[in-house]
């Protein structure tokens, strides 16, 4: 019997389920297994499997929709948690919407949209929630999650606070979230009003923008590369000679250098060989350093 057998028999109510294949929950479709893999139902539950993985000393992960990661081919060797559902809640308050980190930001602009509020429109198209967004500070088209933050609820430590958005130290993909290891647990996203023809005919746009540029019939995790100083990371990609370039099943993309798809049966060690054989040509061709905005966990086998 081993520290979660004993868990589960404390905490009935919690599931916790073990080697759980974690391609199908990473929209790059590949990684091994998790050993321990849960969906807490309520804040309560995650705090008590947050307790367990701390008196069990087991490293823990938190997913969104696993649409920026890139797990190893090992899997991972602890608690993969997951919040989706469970904390999709999306509502109004005085000036804008609070949503909770597992909403997925394409329904937060959507209601937003319905309620005739601007500043999400270029949110529309990202694949993630507000938890993995909010911690990678994702941005579209000039806007970015931290531009219209009122405040982030997250957990330190067992401990729940309310950070002001101007405290949350917001960059390029980058919030202070990944700084002190937070637990993002929900947002309040200060809006304005807005003609609601204006802001569908903008989401429209951008969708139709992605749609042209970028190969979205592929699984992919967006732009893999960060966008170097001055520089845009598929041009430098694509100056270097490696659109179409492949290593196994893992693929420059022909249509957008910038994104590395799998275009078929590819696994992550592909993924990693294809991002190191792009970072030292782009380096020896240009003299960049091309840094990956893919989050890389987990374990070689
Ligand atoms: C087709 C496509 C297009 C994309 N376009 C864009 C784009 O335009 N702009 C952009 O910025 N990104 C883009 N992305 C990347 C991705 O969608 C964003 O980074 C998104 O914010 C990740 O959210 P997620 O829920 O999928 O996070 P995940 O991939 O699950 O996790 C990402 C990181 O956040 C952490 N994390 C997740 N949830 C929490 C939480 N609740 N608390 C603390 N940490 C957490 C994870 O541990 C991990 O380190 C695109 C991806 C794809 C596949």
């Amino acid at each position: 019997m081993d520290y979660f057998d004993e868990f589960v028999l404390r905490e009935p109510s919690i599931r916790i389920q073990r080697h759980i294949p974690l391609d199908k929950y990473t929209t790059l479709r590949v990684g091994g297994s998790a050993d321990y893999f849960a969906e807490p139902a309520s804040e309560k539950e995650l705090s008590a499997l947050l307790t367990a993985v701390k008196e069990a000393g087991v490293p823990v992960l938190l997913m969104g929709n696993g649409s920026n990661l890139l797990v190893r081919d090992g899997g991972f060797r602890g608690l993969v948690i997951r919040l989706g559902k469970a904390f999709s809640r999306i509502e109004p308050w005085a000036h804008g919407l609070k949503a909770q980190a597992g909403a997925l930001l394409s329904a937060l602009a959507s209601e937003a949209a319905n309620a005739s509020l601007t500043g999400l429109e270029f949110a529309q198209g990202i694949p993630g929630t507000v938890g993995g967004g909010v911690y990678m500070n994702a941005g579209a088209y000039g806007g970015e999650l931290g531009k219209c933050i009122e405040s982030v609820t997250v957990l330190d430590r067992g401990t729940v606070l309310d950070v002001p958005g101007g405290d949350m130290h917001f960059g390029y993909r980058h919030s202070r979230a990944m700084e002190e290891n937070w637990i993002v647990l929900g947002a309040r996203f200060r809006l304005e009003k807005g003609e609601k023809e204006q802001i569908d005919a903008a989401m429209r746009d951008f969708a139709a923008r992605r749609k042209e540029k970028q190969p979205l019939n592929y699984p992919s995790a967006g732009s893999f590369f960060k966008r170097p100083e001055g520089h845009f990371a598929g041009a430098l990609i694509e100056k270097a000679g490696l659109k179409g370039k492949q290593v196994g099943g893992a693929q420059v993309s022909e249509k957008h250098a910038g994104f590395l798809i799998n275009a078929g049966g590819a696994s992550a060690a592909d993924f990693l060989a294809l991002m190191k054989l792009v970072q030292d040509t782009v380096q020896k061709e240009s003299g960049v350093f091309l840094e990956p905005e893919v989050r890389i966990v987990g374990n070689d086998p």
